[in-house]
This record gives structure tokens, C-alpha cells and sequence, in this order.
């Protein structure tokens, strides 16, 4: 018997998510970011769900070669750049397009030429201050690398720091969207550019340019947790799930899990479901966070271990050994999990461990 817990992936809402970002991206090129083992949802089940978008942005050159031989035949893309001059064989073998972020790349480039075709995009630092060239650096850099034989500048890009909703409500977030657009001005006139992420996508309709890259939305996730998956017409692409092994009667006073944390203050039921840290539910999960089962929400109680976790289902009789708990998915939104603990959502899909079995629907 398999130890039950599972991910489900639901391909037919990674489709439905891509099919919202096409349709609010007033026919710019979809590049669907699946760095991160498609942020937790699998580089082979993005291949299928994502057979509409544009191209594939990926982090590793590995992830790239793998999407080839999964038969996908449309544009890669190096989001973090090559790193090492071995690299550029592969992206010329298999067609990837790679971002350069940084004069060292740009002599590993010359040094390996000619090239029949490779395709590189000019990362710019608008104001993240993370990869990429100066604004005014951009015209020498994009000469540089015309001059090489067979490279080909495919555009520029550039990332935002703040691309949620409400940036600069507060007046007090110093870069802002608008002011990275500023300093890009110029620069996304002269060809392709791709500029928005998901919030910007979803929140900054002023950022244009010919290219999007749509990353956590696709996942069915909203990128602002204040703006609701039914407002995007979004839906969760992944339901992390387990069932309960067994259940404690405990009486008031009694307490639950490692160091004693949560402490009954009635008689209470307690369903003991096979999760814990080493399957990627956060250690620091507070008591109270919810899980979902029988058709109502069990709140956390007691720390969790590496292999279990413990929800009080006192008052929800029907939640006995088999039943299955919902760890996040349709009822329990991985943002508001996430923010229980302190990180956001995508931290919690790409953290999910190799052991736990992965379905497809
Ligand atoms: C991860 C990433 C994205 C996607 O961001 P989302 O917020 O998930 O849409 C886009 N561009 C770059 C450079 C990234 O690293």
C-alpha cells in the first residue's frame, strides 16, 4: 500500500490559466515560465498544458534539453542566463535562447563563435538591481553582440521589483513599476521586449512591450493575494492532499506533537494526517492554519513532524481514519497558507518534496 498522500496536477486548469493570460495580453508572445520543475507541477505536464504558449522559460539548460526530448517544439528561453562556456554548444544544438546578463557572458559568446543561430535577449537592471546591463550600457551591448557571427539580439528585458497591485499606495516602495518603465523608456521601442510577470500582467496594463512572462498565475495562483482567483478568472493548477491514519481522543490539558505546542482546552478529537516537513508543509505552519476535510475546514494544532501532522476535527464527526485532508488546493489557497508562515505561495508549490507521488488529471 502507498503511504497515502498525493499531488494532484490539474492540466486542464494550467489551460484555462493560460488561456486567461492570452486573453489579457492583447496578442503580445506568451513565454510560460516553468523554472522550478514548473514551479512544483512538473516540466512534463507543463510541456502538455502549456502546448499554446509562445516558448518555455527555464532556469537550468538541463530543463531545456529535457522539454526537447518531451518533443516540444517551440521557442526556450534562459531566463538566469548560460553559465559556462560548455553551455553554448547545447543552446545551439537544441535551440535555446538564452538572456545575457553581464560582460563575461558576452566574451564566453565571442569566444565560441561563429554560430549558425543563437538567440540572445539583453537583460536590462531597471531597478531591481538583481541581473543585468544599465539602460545607457544597452547600445554598446547590443552592437557587441550584432558583431558576433551568427548572434542574434532578440530583444531586451527587464524585471520588476513591485509588480503587485497597490505598489505605491503608500508612497513609501522606492521602485516602483512606473519608474522601472521610465528607465526603460527608449529601450522596448527600438524591438521586441519583455517586461511583465504575472502581477504586471494582471495589475499594470501600461507595461507593454511584445512579450509577457507569465509565471505563478499560469499555476493558478493569484500574484496579490488581495485580488481573488475568481476576480482573474484563475483556478489552482495543484491539490496537495493525505489522508488521516488515525485519531486521539485527548482530554482537556493534554497536548499534541513535539514541545507541547497546542494544548486542549476542551475533550477533543484529534486526526493525525500523513504530512509532514519532509513533504514539503512547512515546519512553521502556526496552530490554526486550515486544512479541508469532509467538506469543512480542520484547523492545524501542534507542530508539525517530518512525516505527520495533527488537525482538530472535534467538531466534525464525519472526519475518521481514511478520510481525505485538503493541505492546499481549491479550499485551502496556497496564499493564505503561505502568508501564515511568512513566505508566499510559491515558495510552498516549488518546496513540495520528491517523495510525495504525483497524479495527473
Ligand atoms: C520567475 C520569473 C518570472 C515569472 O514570474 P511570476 O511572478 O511567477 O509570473 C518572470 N521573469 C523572470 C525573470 C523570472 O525569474
Amino acid at each position: 500500500m502507498p503511504r497515502p498522500i498525493s499531488v494532484t496536477i490539474h492540466t486542464s486548469a494550467m489551460k484555462n490559466n493560460l488561456a486567461v493570460v492570452r486573453s489579457r495580453s492583447a496578442g503580445r508572445k506568451v513565454w510560460a515560465v516553468v523554472k522550478a520543475n514548473a514551479y512544483g507541477h512538473g516540466i512534463d505536464n507543463a510541456v502538455q498544458a502549456f502546448e499554446d504558449a509562445d516558448g518555455l522559460a527555464t532556469i537550468e539548460v538541463r530543463d531545456a534539453m529535457f522539454m526537447r526530448h518531451l518533443g516540444w517544439k517551440k521557442r526556450i528561453l534562459l531566463l538566469e542566463g548560460f553559465f559556462d562556456d560548455d553551455d553554448l554548444e547545447a543552446l545551439e544544438r537544441y535551440d535555446i535562447e538564452t538572456n545575457v546578463h553581464s560582460q563575461r557572458m558576452i566574451d564566453m559568446i565571442r569566444a565560441k563563435a561563429p554560430y549558425k543561430n543563437l538567440r540572445v535577449h539583453i537583460k536590462v537592471n531597471s531597478g531591481m538591481n538583481r541581473l543585468g546591463f544599465a539602460p545607457d550600457e544597452v547600445p554598446a551591448v547590443r552592437e557587441a553582440l550584432e558583431a558576433i557571427p551568427g548572434c542574434r539580439v532578440m530583444g531586451v528585458v527587464t524585471h520588476f521589483a513591485n509588480s503587485e497591485r497597490d505598489y505605491d499606495r503608500e508612497g513609501n516602495r522606492p521602485v516602483t513599476v512606473a519608474r522601472q518603465l521610465e528607465r526603460m523608456a527608449g529601450q522596448e521601442t527600438t524591438e521586441g521586449a519583455c517586461l511583465a510577470n504575472s502581477g504586471a500582467i494582471c495589475f499594470h496594463p501600461e507595461v507593454m512591450g511584445d512579450e509577457i512572462r507569465a509565471g505563478i498565475i499560469l499555476y493558478g495562483s493569484s500574484p496579490d493575494s488581495s485580488v481573488t482567483n475568481e476576480e482573474l478568472g484563475i483556478k489552482p493548477a495543484m491539490t496537495f492532499a493525505a489522508r488521516i491514519i488515525a485519531v486521539q481522543n485527548i482530554a482537556p490539558g493534554e497536548a499534541v506533537g513535539y514541545g507541547s505546542r497546542w494544548i486542549a482546552s476542551r475533550p477533543s478529537r484529534i486526526a493525525v494526517v500523513a504530512c509532514g516537513y519532509a513533504d514539503g508543509y512547512p515546519r512553521s505552519m502556526p496552530d490554526g492554519s486550515p486544512t479541508y476535510v469532509e467538506g469543512v475546514m480542520a484547523p492545524l494544532v501542534g507542530s508539525v513532524s517530518m512525516d505527520m501532522l495533527e488537525i482538530d476535527v472535534t467538531d466534525i464527526p464525519a472526519a475518521q481514519v481514511g478520510s481525505l485532508v485538503e493541505l492546499w488546493g481549491e479550499h485551502v489557497l496556497v496564499n493564505t497558507l503561505a502568508a501564515r508562515c511568512n513566505t508566499i505561495g510559491y515558495e510552498l508549490m516549488c518546496a513540495l518534496a520528491p517523495r510525495v507521488p504525483v497524479r495527473v488529471d
